[in-house]
């Protein structure tokens, strides 16, 4: 630890992890400062951009990440990406100033299935679908087709994939009240999917969703479930563990909705592996149907940990829309591999030690820090995996590992590894002229208050919490 001047950190990313892990290095590191650097103009990560606008209690935290922001030793540094494109900041320009570095970045790419036809118009990732409905910028020109026939799939059983079901199947007056973007609900109301399958490759027992997003699909008015394959279910569900029971007597117990009067309905497909998307001679670029091949679970469908192999056995399912919802995927910041920052692209992570500090495996011990002061947290230090509390008690977790180096004597931060032997400590006031120089137009707190002000008057207009801004140019027309 330095003494005199303030701890110095720089945040790469805000959202839960990014804010979380702020929120506990100020209150455990009195004289600390912190700024927080994110690519967009606006602030909250997947918490804004992730998390369905029908589930509105789930965004209470940004009241949490609100307060913190409001300190005076934090500084939001919005509409900076930090890599080494043109526009952005590289991450080398932080190093002389900071005394660590917190990734916190997210995962910003999804998986793909590597299957024949993935190509197919018709075809969207989750995380394309989600940021369109949600106003992500990136995706602002999707336009899922959602007006070609009445059948769509869904590939994955995780809650990302029943939060996609939900939004094609929800009734668009009830989401006209939320957030949800204008132009979403303007091509949801001209949705033509009557049928949604969410097609997994194992069994009930296995099923990663929760079971409140079952029963939000369950009750569904005017939406009728298909029943759920009854040789999935055991005889005896007594014995099983209380989640997994809950779900499987929900599931029977079926919707209140009739199939044969309901306008439209769904259904969770199991023990189903993908193998093919297909196009029909008339619409060669269109999808039209997919592929799967059966499963079979062993030693049974009812043992959690069964092993999944294919049968052979092909069956044709129906789909002019597909969502592929398999997961996101981090990947390493641009140029940080030169800079030292090790990533597993196996798993997708920053090596870390398991409580946030940056490692190198490589380096002989499996606990040698590359060099000292550099943290991850959130997506890019677990995985894409994990609910907005998980997120948070690991980003406590890294940030007890930061306060506890700190206050360590002998131990390194990035000031001991530059040549002159100590961090300016500068923060963004010696990284400004970097980000000037590159042309970044920093967005402060002060800012993203305006641009929230403004999204909220849209929305009041329409009797909606807010109508987001989907285009940059937009977001940044407020402070003109
Ligand atoms: P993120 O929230 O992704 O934040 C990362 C931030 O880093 C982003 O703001 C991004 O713009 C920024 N960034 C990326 N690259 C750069 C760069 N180069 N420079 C600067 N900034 C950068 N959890 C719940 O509890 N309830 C729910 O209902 C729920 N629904 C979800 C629905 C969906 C579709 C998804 C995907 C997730 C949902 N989650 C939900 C999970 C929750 O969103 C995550 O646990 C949490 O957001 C992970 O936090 P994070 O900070 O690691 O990543």
């Amino acid at each position: 630890a330095q003494d005199g001047r303030p701890f110095r950190m720089a945040v790469i990313g805000s959202g839960p992890a990014g804010f979380y892990t702020s929120y506990r290095v100020m209150s455990q590191i009195e004289n600390s400062v912190i700024d927080m650097y994110e690519h967009l103009p606006v602030p909250f990560g997947l918490v804004r951009f992730g998390v369905a606008p029908d589930h509105p209690e789930v965004k209470y935290c940004q009241d949490k990440f609100q307060e913190v922001a409001e300190s005076p030793r934090f500084n939001f540094a919005g509409n900076i990406s930090i890599g080494n494109e043109e526009g952005q900041l590289p991450l080398e320009t932080l190093f002389p100033h900071y005394d660590a570095i917190l990734f916190a970045y997210g995962a910003s790419k999804d998986r793909t299935l590597g299957i024949p036809g993935e190509n197919l118009k018709g075809i969207y990732s989750a995380r394309a679908f989600v940021g369109w409905y949600n106003g992500l910028p990136e995706y602002a020109d999707l336009n899922p087709e959602l007006t070609r026939g009445d059948e769509a799939v869904v590939i994955g059983q995780g809650n990302v994939a029943m939060d996609v079901a939900r939004i094609l199947l929800e009734d668009v007056d009830v989401l006209r009240k939320t957030d949800i973007t204008e132009n979403a609900i303007e091509r949801l109301s001209k949705s033509t999917v009557k049928r949604v399958r969410i097609v997994g490759r194992r069994g009930l027992r296995q099923a990663a969703f929760t079971i409140k997003e079952i029963r939000e699909l369950i009750k569904l008015p005017a939406v009728g479930f298909h029943p759920v394959d009854e040789s999935l279910i055991p005889e005896d569900i007594s014995t099983l563990p209380r989640p997994p029971r809950r779900i499987m007597e929900l599931l029977k117990k079926g919707s209140d909705a009739s199939l044969s009067t309901a306008p439209k309905s769904w259904s969770l497909d199991f023990r189903l592996s993908p193998k093919s998307f297909n196009s029909s001679s008339i619409w060669p670029n269109q999808l039209r149907s997919m592929t799967f091949e059966k499963n079979r679970l062993t030693p049974d469908p009812f043992d959690l940990a069964a092993a999944v192999s294919g049968t052979g056995e092909m069956v044709e399912i129906p789909a002019y829309t597909a969502f592929r919802s398999i997961g996101y995927k981090s990947e390493a910041l641009p140029g940080s591999r030169d800079l030292g920052v090790p990533f597993d692209d196996r798993v997708g992570i920053i090596t870390n030690d398991g409580f946030g500090r940056v490692i190198d495996k490589y380096m002989g011990s499996t606990i040698a820090p590359t060099f000292g002061g550099l943290y991850c947290a959130g997506w890019v230090k677990r995985g894409p995996t994990g609910v907005i509390a998980s997120t948070m008690s690991d980003a406590f977790q890294t940030a007890d590992a930061i306060s506890q180096d700190w206050y360590a004597p002998g131990s390194r931060f990035l000031g001991d590894t530059l040549e002159q032997g100590e961090s300016t400590g500068l923060g963004w006031e010696g990284v400004k002229v970097e980000a000037e120089k590159r042309g970044c137009r920093r967005i402060s707190w002060d800012d993203w208050k305006k641009i929230d002000l403004a999204e909220k008057k849209n929305g009041k207009a329409k009797g909606k919490p807010r109508e987001k801004f989907t285009r940059l140019d937009d977001m940044l027309a407020v402070l003109d």
